[in-house]
């Protein structure tokens, strides 16, 4: 029995967690919980699932009986300090996933990712302090995880390229004039996915795939050039690798982030629940418009450019999309914003968490200048 903790349980990726642990029963026993604000699910959560520790990130957590309960970010130390895990899910949003992500890694436990801005902005030393203490990381993350089934007992100098496939989000047809009218609603009408708030407006500008090819390059650890982006509007080729000998091989299955989650937290298959129908396929694939959607050729520049880029990106974006999402800047200045904070050269690149909260901060200064 695998003893997992679930950090941002009460979001999209907690929720599909906690879903597949109870439809799929899988042998695991959650033993620490974690979200931000969200107290009474979190207590509800804990109770339904028998977990005897519980975190609350923004603020003070009441004591509840029969339950050990930690408050802030020093709360969540304490509390994977206490606990025998196995494994660590991460799926908090945003760049405080870092901070999880590193105190699961130091207390050896293995980490299955979701919060891809833990390896955009943590980059070689998240990996240097997994290695540090025997910790892996295992990518939650559906093309990531696609990609890592693929390479599985692969020799990585047989792969000419790693092909990550986005669906294009809701704007993948719409004129480029038309840009200048998108409101939030539209742009969180996500086609083929059901998502978080940030990840989902990421997924319509692209730069979340954008942040998936950084991720990609730093996981499998290959440079730009033999990272690939196809859209591909059905969502069912999660991601494909491309061999020397020119076979591509691709891993199917319905738009679902059970799978890749059930992966990462236990070892050896499962029967899920929804088997992919072959008989209703109709898969089709076309090249992104880096016109329309210019921060996805940002990611490129980017792993060129190495430094403190991928960071500042990161920054820039969740900042600009806090603001569009609170309707203080409209969608174009929003990326706009974005590509004005990666015009600085950010050479410097941070090897350490102080350094790049420093770092982080400062990009975050710059682009609320731009808004
Ligand atoms: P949601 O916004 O749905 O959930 C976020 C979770 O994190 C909530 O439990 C929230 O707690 C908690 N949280 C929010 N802010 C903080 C913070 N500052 N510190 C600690 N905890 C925090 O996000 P998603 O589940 O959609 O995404 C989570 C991560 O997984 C992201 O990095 C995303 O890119 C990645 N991901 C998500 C996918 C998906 O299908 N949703 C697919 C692939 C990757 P509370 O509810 O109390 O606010
Ligand atoms: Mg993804």
């Amino acid at each position: 029995m695998k003893r997992v903790v679930i950090l941002g349980c009460t979001g999209s990726i907690g929720s599909t967690a906690i879903q597949a642990i109870r439809d799929l029963k899988l042998q695991v026993e959650v033993v620490g919980l974690s979200a931000h604000s969200n107290e009474e699910k979190l207590v509800q959560l804990a109770l339904e699932l028998s977990c005897k520790a519980i975190c609350l990130t923004a603020r003070h957590c009441t004591p509840y009986p029969g339950l050990s309960v930690f408050s802030g970010v020093t709360g969540l130390k304490e509390m994977l300090a206490s606990l025998d895990a196995d494994v660590v899910l991460n799926g908090i949003a945003g760049f405080d996933g870092l901070k999880a992500s590193l105190l699961t890694l130091e207390q050896g436990f293995d980490l299955a990712l979701a919060n891809k801005e833990s390896v955009v902005c943590g980059g070689s030393y998240l990996f240097e302090v997994a290695r540090q203490h025997k910790s892996r990381i295992i990518p939650v993350d559906s093309e990531h995880s696609a990609l890592a089934e693929l390479i599985k007992g692969r020799d990585t100098n047989e792969i000419g390229s790693l092909i990550l496939t986005g669906s294009g989000g809701p704007f993948r047809t719409l004129a480029s004039d038309a840009f200048g009218h998108i409101t939030v609603e539209q742009a969180l009408a996500h086609p083929t996915w059901k998502m978080g708030k940030k990840i989902s407006i990421d997924s319509a500008t692209l730069a979340n795939k954008a942040l998936e090819v950084i991720e990609a390059s730093y996981l499998f650890a290959l440079p730009a050039e033999k990272i690939e982006v196809v859209i591909h509007p059905q969502s069912i080729v999660h991601s494909m690798i491309r061999h020397r000998d020119g076979a591509v091989y691709a891993q199917m299955g319905p738009p679902d982030m059970t799978l890749p989650i059930v992966n990462a937290l236990v070892d050896g298959s499962v029967s899920l629940v929804r088997p992919l129908d072959f008989t209703n396929l109709n898969l089709t694939f076309e090249q992104p418009d880096y016109q329309r959607f210019p921060l996805l050729g940002l990611a490129f520049s980017i792993l060129e450019r190495k430094g403190g880029s991928a960071l500042a990106f990161n920054a820039a974006d969740e900042v600009a999309v806090h603001a569009f999402l609170e309707r203080r800047c409209t969608y174009l200045k929003m990326i706009r914003a974005i590509e004005k904070t990666l015009e600085r050269s950010w050479q410097v690149a941070p090897s350490s968490f102080e350094e790049t909260l420093e770092l982080d901060k400062e990009a975050r200064e710059l682009t609320r200048s731009f808004l």
